[in-house]
């Protein structure tokens, strides 16, 4: 009795759950909430290792090959705007309803959503029993990602991205760079090509606190971070991606930007300080 005590003294969260499962702070006058609507073990195999140290180091880590990853997104509140950034997996649309509760908000209330990228893991909850899950909503795709799906690749992900998307075909809307929509200025894009040819940061900002969704800069967050050239296998132009990710590393190093991306192994922010 007595170490189930200490046990729920030390670790209550784990016995009661947390409603903190999630992060949220203030930008501006917007509410900003991260979080993951699946935690689950991805296999290595989709790492191509820059080196014999680099999969030496990764085996180390996780000897069964298997490492943990989530898979976060941003809601941001502002006014009569509810934005929201990636949608996850086809598999996480429940998910991704429970998440929107947490911000009081439901799929209906989305009037915005902006894509780092769309692969099908971005743009999964798109449909909800085939029809369009956010009827409401604006789409916001980065031009040269939505040439690249709808005009050039002829590979699964694009079918994927054409066929999930395709309800939504008159209400996307084309960015490049910068502020995306007057109406919240706090949010901008910025270009970090190479996982694939559109994909976007999208940075959340004013005076006081710097946030940037880093997307899928990182697969395997760990081992990227000590190996940043161990690209993976879904990288549309792996040495881009490389080059993108190094130079990412060196602007924020010791900045006080707080990071946070689709598939880090946390959904608070942290800097690299
Ligand atoms: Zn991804």
């Amino acid at each position: 009795m007595k170490k189930l005590i200490l046990f729920l003294l030390l670790f209550p969260t784990l016995v009661f759950g947390s409603d903190k499962d999630y992060y949220h702070t203030k930008i501006n006058d917007a509410d900003v909430y991260i979080m993951s609507l699946k935690s689950f073990e991805r296999d290595s195999n989709i790492l191509i290792y820059d080196s014999k140290m680099a999969e030496e180091y990764n085996k180390k880590l996780f000897p069964t090959g298997k490492y943990f990853t989530n898979t976060n997104i941003v809601i941001i509140k502002k006014g009569k705007n509810n934005i929201l950034i990636d949608t996850g997996y086809p598999d996480t649309v429940k998910s991704l309803e429970n998440a929107l509760k947490i911000a009081g908000l439901k799929f209906t209330d989305i009037t915005h959503i902006i894509y780092s990228h769309i692969h099908f893991d971005h743009i999964g909850g798109m449909l909800l029993n085939g029809k369009p899950t956010f009827p409401n909503a604006i789409l916001y795709i980065n031009e040269y990602e939505y040439d690249y799906f709808f005009n050039k690749a002829k590979d699964k992900s694009a079918e994927t991205a054409k066929t999930i998307l395709a309800p939504y075909k008159d209400k996307i809307k084309l960015f490049t760079k910068g502020i995306i929509n007057n109406e919240f200025k706090e949010i901008s894009a910025v270009p970090a090509y190479g996982h694939t040819p559109g994909h976007s940061l999208i940075s959340i900002k004013d005076k006081n606190t710097d946030i940037i969704f880093v997307s899928d800069i990182f697969h395997a967050y760990e081992l990227q971070m000590k190996y940043p050239k161990t690209a993976v296998i879904y990288d549309v132009d792996k040495k881009q991606a490389i080059k993108t990710r190094l130079d990412l590393l060196k602007k924020y190093t010791d900045s006080s930007t707080l990071i946070v991306g689709s598939h880090t192994p946390f959904y608070n922010p942290v800097t690299w300080k």
